[in-house]
């Protein structure tokens, strides 16, 4: 079957390195992909938000499976675009993907549902939502409702913080997807992330990770897409898992599907910790990145086939061929990133570097201008490693690390501290 891939970012070089493995994949296309992606599928440019661009490009090249890697796409309303052109895709409709592209619904969908959250409360103008946070005290979470890349959430230690927080939102900082705020009770405990395929009735786990946010070792220091993961995350227990799928996940799916919004895709969990019991933070209806190079890392070619009976309505009849691995990235980011970086500097060695199912490269941010390799992103590559143990694995991602020659970025050394 020939399948198009929409991205450009490590996540989707990890998609397609995995789908390329399975004998089922004719013509693989990414849109538009990066210089990584070009050693597995053909890139092509292509604005992934336009509808008929999209369909134009499916018809085109008898595309049999789209699989949508990035939010945008779905909260702009390709996948319902391509099912109505009767074409097969991977991801949400647009009003399944308001799982997180409005904070609020989700508080909603949990609401209804009786799964467990944070305590939360809406607010439209910034008079009430300060009165609020003067009632309720610090520490508090204040949220812009839409999406904002990650930049939307203040995890306020003090009234002052969170206060600042209402009037930048409100001041318009986040523009559209600021027009309310959501405020919630902080959450205590641990982090973890859970994968969780749905074809609107039923559900499969695939995995769980856990990533490090912030650009500093030990944890610290300003907020980033993500420096780095692993999988599976050793606090998410089977136990835990069992109990998130039958309070959180599980109901979410029937309320989804009694609203009439079923909801099909990759469903990834954000979740908190604590003395056993897990809650959720937030919902995204895509493949966190970098999770998603842990995640394909070991499931590896099967992924195709797991993909297809999700877009199929059949995951009631498979199953995941789980191996007793680990897997672990590092993020090599652009000097200056989050905040300014420079584009352009050129990368060398990565021909020499093994590439198999323990050790691969994926590319996020990269181009190939005259013949050599240069970083166009933020975050550009992510080092992953395979093994027996984290442990194995994180030498292995490392390793990789050591053989980059690129003067002008940098990564965290403490990829998995708190597992190892
Ligand atoms: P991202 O794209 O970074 O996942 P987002 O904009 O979708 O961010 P959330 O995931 O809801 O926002 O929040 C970002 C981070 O803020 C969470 O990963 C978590 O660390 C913290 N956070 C959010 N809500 C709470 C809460 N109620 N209590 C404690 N921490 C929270």
């Amino acid at each position: 079957m020939n399948i198009l891939i929409l991205g450009s970012g490590g996540r989707e070089h990890a998609l397609a390195w995995a789908i390329r493995q399975n004998p089922k994949c004719d013509r693989l296309f990414v849109a538009p992909g990066n210089a990584g992606i070009e050693n597995v599928a053909r890139c092509a440019a292509l604005d992934i938000l336009s509808r008929s661009a999209v369909i134009g490009f499916c018809e085109e090249n008898a595309i049999d499976l789209v699989v949508v890697g990035p939010e945008a796409p779905l909260a702009a309303g390709v996948a319902d675009a391509l099912r109505g052109a009767g074409i097969l895709v991977f991801g949400p409709s647009a009003a399944a993907a308001a799982l997180e592209a409005s904070k609020s619904f989700t508080k909603e969908v949990c609401d209804a549902c009786d799964a467990p959250t944070a305590a939360w409360a809406r607010f439209a103008e910034a008079g009430p939502a300060r009165d609020y946070i003067r009632a309720q005290g610090a520490p508090i979470v204040v949220k812009a409702d839409g999406l904002a890349a990650g930049k939307g959430v203040t995890v306020a230690m003090t009234e002052a913080e969170a206060i600042d927080a209402i009037d930048r939102i409100f001041g318009g900082e986040f523009g559209d997807a600021g027009a309310e705020v959501v405020i919630e009770e902080f959450m205590e405990g641990e982090e973890a992330s859970f994968f969780i395929l749905c074809d609107g009735t039923d559900c499969l786990p695939i995995g769980t990770a856990q990533d490090h946010k912030r650009v500093g070792e030990g944890d610290t220091g300003p907020n980033t897409g993500g420096m780095g993961a692993y999988s599976p995350a050793p606090v998410l227990t089977q136990e835990i898992q069992d109990q998130v799928m039958a309070r959180i996940v599980r109901p979410t799916i029937a309320e989804m599907a009694r609203r009439g919004t079923p909801f099909q895709g990759v469903l990834y969990a954000g979740l908190m910790i604590k003395d056993g019991e897990a809650r959720l933070v937030e919902y995204n209806v895509r493949f966190g990145d970098p999770e998603c190079q842990v995640l394909m890392m070991r499931l590896g070619a099967q992924i195709l086939d797991l993909i297809l009976a999700c877009a199929e309505g059949r995951l009631a009849e498979v199953d995941v061929n789980w191996s007793d691995d680990h897997a672990l990235t590092v993020v090599l980011a652009a000097k200056g990133y989050p905040g300014d970086y420079e584009k352009g500097s050129v990368i060398a060695r990565l021909d020499a570097l093994p590439e198999d199912s323990a050790h691969m490269v994926f590319h996020a941010g990269t181009a190939r201008r005259e013949g050599q390799l240069v970083a166009t992103g933020g975050r550009v590559l992510a080092a992953t490693g395979r093994g027996a143990s984290l442990t194995e694995a994180h030498a292995r991602a490392y390793a990789l690390v050591e053989g980059i020659d690129w003067p002008g970025g940098f990564c965290r050394r403490d990829i998995g501290w708190r597992a190892l």
